[in-house]
Formats: structure tokens, C-alpha cells, sequence
């Protein structure tokens, strides 16, 4: 594979406004974003094999296996480095120990050019609870764009109850209700430390950004973090 590509890891708990910030990026920047619970949500609205297999965990707000999830985004990443894009990101991903070791191995075997960048998102539990409490997506499993109904925020759709982008209903997610949304966010404080220390251990930056500001400035502070004019 010749080309560089940029490897963004988006690392923050349900909330955080990691999908928020990948529509920004994939907009503006020409970016391409995988992720890993949009592609769930497409194979349980599909009825897949894959799709009946995980349809209660999702729903519980536990975790997929580490095997699955690593054979899609292999699939995903090789795909898309090989199909140009400058920027990929992956959000949601890698959430366990054993998920950051596969993708190393991964960009090791296959992806040496790419340069990975890990950012984490830095956002308080109860903010992140306020905003998933308020959080709707669009139904359509192919746009799942993200709004809210939070008093002051730029994420409300211009129609009540219709995606902006494709016209089709939004609703809740079954993991967003408060109790399930509760055992997300442990389950990923649980896991967060861990996948720190392994980059750090490795020596890779961790760059940090305020998640807990409006998306618009998240994306300024996103820009001049990464150095990109
Ligand atoms: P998300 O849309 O990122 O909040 O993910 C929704 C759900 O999909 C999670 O609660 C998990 O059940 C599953 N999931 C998404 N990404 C992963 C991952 N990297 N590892 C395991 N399970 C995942």
C-alpha cells in the first residue's frame, strides 16, 4: 500500500459527540468514518446471521466479542485505505485491550505507512447522561445521523421527528434508556485506563479534547490539535 493515511482512533465514553465529530470531519475534511456500533445497528436491522447473533448484547449494553469486531474493522480498513481516503476514523473502536493489539498487529502487517493519532475524548458522566437522554438517530440504517433535544443544542433536527438529511423518522436507540446507557459508560470507564496506558507504553501520544463544549468548537479544537488548516 503506498499512500499515507491518517488513522484517527476516537477513544470517549456514549456522548462524547465521537460520531458528532466524525460527521464534521467526513464533511469538511473528506474523511471516512467506521463506526463499529452504526455497522451493528445495520446488521440487526438487516436480520443478518451477524445481525440475530448480537442483537441482545447491543441491547444489554454489553460488549461484542473482541474476534467479531476486529474481523469487520480489518475488512473496513483494508478496504478503505485501499480505496484512497486521506483520513479514516474509527470510533468506537478499539474498546478493549485485546482490540488495540489487533489493530496494531493489523498496521503492522498491512498498513505500515499510516500514521495512527489517538484522541480522546474528555467529557463528564453526567453531561454524557444528559446528552444520550436527549439523543435521537435517524432510523434509516444507511444515514443514522445524530440529533438532540437537549434546550440549547445545534443538533435539532429542522423538522420535528425527520432526519434533515433523508427525510426518514428518528427515534431512540434501545441502548440509549438511562439504566442500559449507565452500565455503557462503566463498561467503557472500565476499559479506559487500560487502553491509555497501552499507548502510552507504546509512546504515542494521546491527544485530548474537551468533548464537553458545542460540536462546532470541538471541531476547531479537533483542527488545531491535529494540525489541519
Ligand atoms: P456505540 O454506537 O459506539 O455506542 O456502540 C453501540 C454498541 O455496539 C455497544 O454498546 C456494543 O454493544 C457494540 N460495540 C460497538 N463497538 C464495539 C467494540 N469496539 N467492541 C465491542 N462492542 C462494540
Amino acid at each position: 500500500m503506498s499512500r499515507e493515511h491518517t488513522v484517527v482512533l476516537f477513544i470517549g465514553p456514549p456522548g462524547a459527540g465521537k460520531g458528532s465529530l466524525s460527521e464534521y470531519c467526513e464533511r469538511e475534511l473528506g474523511w471516512k468514518q467506521l463506526s463499529t456500533g452504526n455497522l451493528l445497528r445495520k446488521h440487526i436491522s438487516e436480520q443478518t446471521e451477524l445481525g440475530k447473533q448480537i442483537d441482545l448484547i447491543i441491547k444489554s449494553g454489553k460488549l461484542v466479542s473482541d474476534e467479531l469486531i476486529n474481523a469487520i474493522v480489518e475488512q473496513w480498513l483494508l478496504a478503505s485505505c485501499s480505496h484512497g481516503s486521506t483520513g479514516v476514523i474509527l470510533d468506537g473502536y478499539p474498546r478493549t485491550i485485546a482490540q488495540a493489539r489487533s489493530l496494531n498487529s493489523l498496521i503492522e502487517r498491512a498498513l505500515m505507512r499510516s500514521k495512527l493519532n489517538v484522541v480522546r475524548f474528555l467529557v463528564d458522566d453526567q453531561v454524557a447522561i444528559d446528552r444520550i437522554s436527549a439523543r435521537f438517530i435517524c432510523e434509516n440504517k444507511d444515514c443514522q445521523a445524530v440529533y438532540s433535544a437537549l434546550k440549547h443544542s445545534s443538533m435539532k433536527p429542522k423538522e420535528t421527528m425527520a432526519c434533515d438529511k433523508c427525510q426518514s423518522p428518528i427515534g431512540k436507540r434501545k441502548d440509549d434508556q438511562e439504566s442500559v446507557a449507565k452500565d455503557r459508560l462503566s463498561m467503557y470507564r472500565k476499559h479506559e485506563s487500560d487502553l491509555l496506558n497501552f499507548y502510552q507504553e507504546l509512546g504515542m501520544p494521546v491527544i485530548e479534547c474537551d468533548a464537553g463544549q458545542s460540536v462546532d468548537n470541538l471541531f476547531n479544537e479537533f483542527k488545531t490539535l491535529m494540525n489541519i488548516h
